[in-house]
């Protein structure tokens, strides 16, 4: 039980917009009272009711990360291939409490937890889960302590539901898909490259959304995102179809793009690091910022959510299933290339890169993911996120908020820019700075509220205790969000000045949509013939998740 007293709230959710407000958190974990009165809170006495006095602070709802990639095999794969940067990484334990870890660009379990909440973020998204590696996920979630996680299941690329989409059979195909997010104990679906990664099993790609996918006579890209998000809309799924679109990185796929944005019309859907799909021009040579097209386009499409995928210049790894992207961006660069294919669900590519100011193209990148954040005004339909680790590690999410929010410094920076680069970008004509409530939105209320997560991302009664509390330090906006003074992770102080003081195991959100059970006689033929592993193997226990939480579907 705790009490905060005197903090200026920031709750966009709740239309709270700088007020001092007192908050008092129950036995339960849960906001138990929020408002100016100072008595009621006051009246919570007993023991064990510790008082934080917040007077002068800034009080935010718990971060909420809608897109990022902590655990499972490909993780795994990136540590295994770039040693060299963990063996770099910086220390940042500090007390005995805490478990073992290693940093660097692709932390360790408990590390990652400790990162988290050590700059202030209580639940994240994992967005690329195989279900054949999906036990293994849960294992590394449930040791990344404080934060509550929830998953994605890697699905455009499934042979078995592509097979079904083609043969027309749409009810088989949503049981299909239902059957696989419970049998793999994950939250919603993402859907990466559409048809490219099942392609890329022949060496093809699927640039194209209108032709029919390599091995296959007749489904395309566009078939399967609209069927896939039909679905996800059907079996009422918390959190619409996340799609990774077709043509990521390439110059030029802002036609794709915005055709993507038309074809989803009638359907929920989130973007995710729009960035990677916002670019102009026809090659490398003449790559050029799309931003103010495609943010003008999104506007107009009520229906979706993105997160950018902001990149920060310095190191990054990149890590996705879109296992025809890596091959190419290996051939540009020439670096170190890991590449899986996961049986007949999806893939995974893994290429270490670094963003360089000097470098034209990564320029470009670093401006058209702040001019998405700047010119979409709608804050809660886009949120921050750098796509951890492809565009920088979510520990730099406090210098996206700088840029954000100081106009001139912002400008400064963007005059360190290569001429060149400056020509191909509009961030420098730019005006708009980030209030304190646009941060709140697009840290925090905008992607609880996209993830279907009703009690994260606010401070009313009944929200999660998960609080966030600032030193109010003017004009150093980066500093700020940098070190929170606390944080609360279902009403324990977890950190305070800047130590982690508490370990607490998140919990795990998970769906289980009706679906019909009779799809297990399509399932399990087909695992004699095509999978490696036996049909009885393949679903994850209920046992295996520690603390799984049900989110009911609205259907
Ligand atoms: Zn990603």
């Amino acid at each position: 039980m705790v009490r905060i007293t005197g903090g200026t709230v920031y709750d966009p959710a709740n239309g709270v917009d700088g007020l001092v407000q007192n908050i008092y958190i129950g036995p339960d974990g849960r906001i138990a009272y929020i408002g100016p009165d100072g008595r009621s809170v006051a009246d919570a006495q007993g023991s064990g009711v510790r008082t934080i006095d917040a007077t002068g602070m800034l009080v935010f709802p718990g971060g909420v990360d809608v897109h990022t990639h902590v655990a499972g095999g490909a993780l795994n794969f990136a540590r295994g291939l770039v040693p060299e940067n963990q063996r770099i990484a910086r220390k940042f334990l500090h007390s005995p409490e805490l478990r073992a870890g290693i940093g660097g660009l692709t932390p360790t379990t408990f590390a990652t937890g400790y990162l988290y909440a050590g700059m202030g973020w209580t639940t994240v998204n994992e967005a690329a889960v195989p279900i054949l590696s999906a036990k293994h996920t849960h294992e590394e979630l449930h040791d990344i302590p404080i934060v509550d996680k929830s998953t994605l299941l890697l699905m455009a690329n499934n042979e078995l539901m592509l097979d079904l989409l083609e043969a027309g059979e749409f009810e088989q195909a949503k049981s299909l898909v239902g059957w696989l997010l419970w049998s793999s104990k994950t939250f919603g679906i993402k859907a990466v490259n559409p048809g490219g990664v099942a392609a890329w099993k022949w060496g093809k790609n699927a640039n194209q959304l209108h032709q029919p996918i390599e091995g296959y006579t007749s489904i395309t890209a566009a078939q399967i995102i609209t069927g896939l998000a039909r679905i996800v809309d059907e079996l009422g799924l918390p959190h619409p179809m996340h799609l990774h679109q077709n043509n990521l990185g390439v110059p030029g796929n802002v036609a794709s793009t915005i055709e993507t944005m038309n074809m989803l019309q009638g359907h929920r859907a989130h973007l995710a690091h729009l960035q990677f799909h916002a670019y102009g021009g026809h090659d490398w040579g003449t790559m050029k910022s799309e931003a103010p097209a495609v943010a003008a386009e999104f506007l107009t499409h009520k229906n979706l959510t993105c997160d950018v995928g902001a990149v920060l210049f310095g190191d990054a790894v990149t890590i996705t299933a879109d296992g025809p992207w890596q091959h190419l961006l290996y051939e540009l660069t020439g670096r170190k290339w890991g590449n899986l294919d996961v049986e007949n669900e999806t893939g995974c590519g893994i290429v270490p890169y670094v963003y360089s100011d000097h470098k034209i193209v990564n320029a470009v990148q670093w401006a058209v993911g702040l001019e998405l954040l700047l010119l979409i005004d709608d804050p809660w339909r886009v949120y921050l996120t750098t796509d951890h680790p492809n565009g920088g590690g979510f520990w730099r999410y406090p210098e996206i908020i700088r840029l954000l929010m100081d106009v001139e410094f912002r400008k400064g920076e963007v005059r360190k820019l290569p001429p060149e680069a400056q020509n191909r970008i509009t961030l420098g004509e730019i005006d708009r700075q980030y209030t304190y409530a646009d941060v709140a939105i697009v840290t925090s209320a905008g992607p609880a509220r996209a993830l279907g997560l009703t009690q994260k991302g606010h401070l009313g009664v009944g929200a999660d205790g998960d609080i966030t509390i600032y030193s109010a330090t003017p004009d150093a906006e980066g500093v700020m969000f940098s070190y929170p003074r606390y944080v609360l992770k279902g009403g324990q102080v977890v950190v305070e000045e800047g130590q982690v003081r508490a370990i607490s195991e998140g919990r795990e959100f998970i769906v289980h949509p009706a679906f019909d059970p009779g799809i297990e006689e399509f399932i399990r033929p087909s695992f004699q013939k095509v999978y490696t592993m036996s049909f009885e193997n393949y679903p994850t226990e209920m046992t295996r998740l520690r603390h799984p939480h049900v989110v009911p579907c609205s259907r």
